[in-house]
């Protein structure tokens, strides 16, 4: 039995790799990579600078690990749609396997792929992976998927019945070498018109296994008290890694459950639920990538404000938590969770401007981008989503702030200009007094808070109220 095994930008690893481990005790294995233009081509890697350079790292690092276990990856230009068909006939393989993709584009590519290949006679075969449980497979009483994350997780995690992960193959066949002609060398980041950032989180399996180890033998016995501070490395910072299949979730999973049995595990645990939750919900439901969950919101006027938009994405909003976090995305990739829900907050309902702008800026720069997740956290900040907080919880960034960086070490990292401003007022610099304020070079808060609300309040009702949906209670 000859397989190709097609790995895809979303289990760029060895280790857990189902796929990997079915082909080699089946016979002939082929790892395949496609540099597909929907990803690959210059002007689309431009819009993904950040993710871009993880992927590259990660895939430089399964070539190696590849290479070590005796065999090769396989790295062909062009149109998934069209090469792995091809290929598959010119090599005469017997069945190509991939990890499942809930994405719709995914979807539809494995759709036209899988036609051509049955055509063909050649097996296709995806296996789950991307998420703990097969995405759909978890359903209520009804038969339906569940609109609220409790049941969803109660559901899911009777249902979970994980065995321990799977460990790298000790080795893998060699590749017949006529195979060897077709490959060609993993562009580098300037290939693709793109400067390297040097504040990124280096990609590749066995950087993630540091970072897993590193979480799992400290941090994550504190992370049910320290994951919402700002100023604490309290977090995995798996989420790349995650989303690139750097670590395979039953992995981080299993790691997890073995590190910590208390309250700090099981809310890591937890969190795992919510990117499975997103990722049932994307595959419920395709058209969340352009619409919102609740029907009520379609339609919802969000203005047009240029001036208020630039000022959220460069971080001159005046709001120190905000700006922090507009900061740290442009400068590593990456915003704590708890920032990311400030800022998301503070653009949807402050500044009253669509979550889509949001969520494509987010894409943008992202390292961990995930379409199911960012989707998810921008819908339920703006309140339109699949159980999201209700649409009439407006965060304050002040008290967020003082809350979760209460001596303001976040802000002071990600806005030097208030390095010295006096922890008292370092999430209201206007309150400062004059002779200090003078000394900061940062703006004033673009919008008032009271006003912002009301104004967003009144908004909601006015156009939710037609439906009965605006009334608070
Ligand atoms: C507006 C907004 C946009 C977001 N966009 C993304 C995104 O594009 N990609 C992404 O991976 N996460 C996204 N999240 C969720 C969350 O912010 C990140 O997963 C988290 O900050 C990553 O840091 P960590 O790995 O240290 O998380 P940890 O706290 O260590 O959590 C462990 C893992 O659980 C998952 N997770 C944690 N929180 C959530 C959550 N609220 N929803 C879904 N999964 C979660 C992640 O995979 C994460 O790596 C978004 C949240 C919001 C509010």
């Amino acid at each position: 039995m000859r397989s190709l095994v097609w790995f895809r930008g979303k289990d760029l690893r060895v280790a857990d790799h189902e796929p990997l481990f079915e082909a080699m005790t089946s016979g002939e294995v082929i790892p395949l990579f496609v540099l597909d233009p929907y990803f690959f081509s210059p002007d689309r890697a431009r819009e993904l600078p950040h993710r871009m350079q993880f992927l590259l790292d990660s895939l430089r690092d399964l070539e190696a690990s590849l290479a070590r276990l005796g065999s090769r990856l396989l790295v062909v230009p062009g149109r998934s749609v069209d090469v792995v068909p091809r290929l598959a006939a010119e090599w005469k393989v017997d069945q190509v396997l991939a990890h499942r993709w809930v994405e719709p584009f995914g979807r539809e590519r494995d759709r036209r792929v899988g036609e051509s290949l049955e055509r063909m006679g050649v097996g296709f075969r995806l296996f789950e992976g991307e998420t703990l449980l097969a995405p759909g497979s978890v359903r209520n009483g009804q038969g339906a998927m569940f609109r609220v994350f409790t049941p969803f997780s109660r559901a899911a995690s009777a249902r979970l019945n994980l065995g321990p992960s799977r460990p790298a193959p000790p080795s893998l066949p060699p590749l017949p070498e006529d195979l060897l002609a077709r490959t060609i060398p993993i562009p580098s980041m300037e290939e693709l018109g793109l400067a390297r950032n040097p504040d990124l989180q280096p990609g590749g399996e066995g950087n993630a296994r540091s970072r897993l180890q590193a979480f799992a033998t400290g941090p994550i016995r504190s992370y049910g008290t320290d994951r919402d501070r700002m100023d604490l490395p309290g977090t995995s910072r798996l989420s790349a890694d995650l989303k690139f299949g750097t670590l395979s979730v039953h992995a981080v999973w299993q790691a997890a459950v073995a590190a910590e049995r208390g309250e700090s595990g099981r809310r890591y645990l937890t969190e795992l639920l919510w990117r499975e939750f997103s990722h049932h919900l994307l595959w419920e439901w395709p058209e969340l990538l352009q619409q919102p969950f609740r029907p009520d919101f379609a339609g919802f006027p969000w203005p047009q404000d240029e001036g208020a938009w630039v000022a959220w994405t460069e971080g001159r909003t005046g709001y120190p938590v905000v700006d922090a976090a507009a900061r740290q995305l442009l400068a590593e990739g990456f915003v704590h969770n708890r920032a990311r829900m400030v800022a998301a907050s503070f653009l949807t309902k402050h500044l009253l401007l669509d979550y889509r702008l949001g969520e494509a800026h987010y894409m943008r720069w992202l390292t961990d981008g995930d379409w199911a997740q960012n989707n998810a956290g921008w819908q339920w900040s703006a309140g339109c989503g699949c159980d999201a907080q209700p649409w009439f919880r407006i965060f304050n960034p002040v008290t967020q702030g003082r809350k979760f960086d209460p001596d303001g070490a976040y802000v002071r990292r990600w806005v030097p200009a208030l390095a010295e401003c006096p922890t008292a007022f370092i999430h209201e610099p206007w309150r400062a007094p004059k002779s200090l304020r003078s000394h900061f070079d940062y703006p004033d808060p673009i919008v008032d808070h009271a006003f912002a609300r009301q104004r967003f309040l009144a908004t909601a009702r006015g156009y939710l109220g037609r439906t009965g949906a605006g009334n608070p209670g």
